[in-house]
Formats: structure tokens, sequence, C-alpha cells
């Protein structure tokens, strides 16, 4: 049996000796609970053990929980891959988007946020892909830098920073080059004339390397199996 409740409270106190030895305020790192596979029961666990941000990585599934815990105050994030025809429930529904990877899905996005007109603009991160994975998504870096200054100039979208998928290893230390690198990717940007408030975000860092994303300026990370336990593979 997994406790949700204790899961929070440890991966909370992780998070914070993290900030900590990097010389950092824990307040700085949010904790996006990646609740993809598991039910609106689950999240409700962790609601109740204090947990205010959660992560779908698919739009329908998003969308359900996020109708069946309509009764809850939750910020709900889409971390996953976004098509451009879905650009318009994903924007009705998610706070944050962290998957924003194209211009022209980014130009979806934003007008699908001027026509609806929402009390608060949603918020979204450009996913970068700084290793050249071509099977996988996130703008190379030149289409990333295309995509910030395109969402400078968005009507409905606030740009609040860049979100990084590495290559996976399940060794922190052969990751931690990648934080660092989205982290100077980030400090090039602003060199260059990009408002830091628009780049403050560093979405980077999951259940088995978010320390060490937190040691290299992460201050958003998406934390699942460690939360809610191993995941079933999906059907
Ligand atoms: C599933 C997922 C996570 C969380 O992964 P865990 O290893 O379970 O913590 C983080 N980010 C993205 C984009 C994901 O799809």
């Amino acid at each position: 049996m997994v406790s949700i409740a204790a899961n929070v409270a440890a991966v909370r106190a992780r998070v914070s000796g993290a900030a900590r030895r990097a010389g950092r305020e824990p307040s700085e790192v949010t904790l996006v609970a990646v609740s993809k596979t598991f039910d609106a029961a689950a999240v409700r666990e962790a609601w109740a053990a204090g947990q205010r941000d959660f992560g779908e990585n698919k739009v329908q599934e998003g969308l359900q929980k996020i109708g069946s815990t309509a009764d809850m105050d939750i910020r709900w994030h889409l971390i996953g891959h976004l098509q451009t025809n879905k650009a318009r429930k994903a924007a009705g529904a998610f706070a944050v988007i962290h998957s924003v990877d194209s211009l022209d899905l980014l130009n979806r996005l934003d007008a699908a946020a001027v026509e609806l007109r929402q009390r608060e603009r949603p918020e979204i991160l450009i996913q970068v892909d700084l290793a050249g994975e071509a099977a996988k998504h996130g703008a190379p870096p030149d289409v990333a830098r295309a995509c910030v200054l395109q969402a400078l100039t968005a009507r409905a979208l606030r740009l609040t920073g860049l979100m990084l998928m590495p290559p996976w290893s399940d060794d922190p230390e052969r990751t931690r080059p990648w934080f660092v690198r989205l982290r100077e990717f980030r400090d090039d940007l602003v060199r260059e004339g990009t408002p830091p408030a628009a780049l403050r975000h560093l979405s980077m860092g999951m259940s088995h390397d978010f320390e060490v994303a937190i040691e290299e300026g992460a201050t958003i990370v998406r934390v699942g199996t460690a939360i809610f336990g191993k995941r079933q593979a999906r059907p």
C-alpha cells in the first residue's frame, strides 16, 4: 500500500533540502504532482495532504480528471505533447502548458485564449530539445528562441519559462549537464534581451532526478512515481 500523503510529505522535505543545499528558498520551487494514469481519488488524497499543483500529460485524460475534481482548488499543468487540434481544449482547461514547441502551436493557443477570454491568462513554457532527439517532442534551440520572441507578443498567453525532458538516464549525475544547459540557454536569452520575468521558470526534474534539477536552478519539478507509486503500463 502506498501512502500518498506520506509520499507528498517526503518529496516536499527532499525539495526543501535540495533548495537549501543550493542556497535557495524552498518556496522558489513548485512541486507538480504528476497524476497521469492515476484516478481522481489519488488526486484527492494528495490534495488533502496539501498538494495544489497537478500535472497530466494527455489532454483527454486531464480534462476528465479536471472535471471530476472540480470541487478542489487545483492548478492543472499540461506537461505532455499537445497536438494543435487540441489547443483550444487545452487553453480552456489548464493553468500552465509546459509543452509549447512550435510557432504554429503557440499561435493556435493564443488565438484560442483570445477567444476564450479567461479571467487568468494561461501560462506557457517553451519545451526545448537540447539533445537533438528528433524522435522526441520539444523545439530545437533555434525554434525555441523564435517561440520565445513570438510569445512575448502574444495577446492572451503569458510566457513564464522553459521546460526540459532530457535524454533518459537513471543516473541523475548524467542528466545534470542537461539541466545546466537549459539554465545557460535561459541566461543567453535574457542576455539577448528577453525580460527575465518571462523566463523565470525552469521546469525540469522528475522522480529520480529532481534534487539535482533543483541544485541546477529548477523552479518547477514534475514528480509522479515518487508521490503516487509505480504506474501500470498503459493498455
Ligand atoms: C510522467 C512525466 C513526469 C513524471 O515522471 P516520474 O518519473 O513518474 O516522476 C514528468 N514529466 C513528464 C513530461 C512526464 O510525462
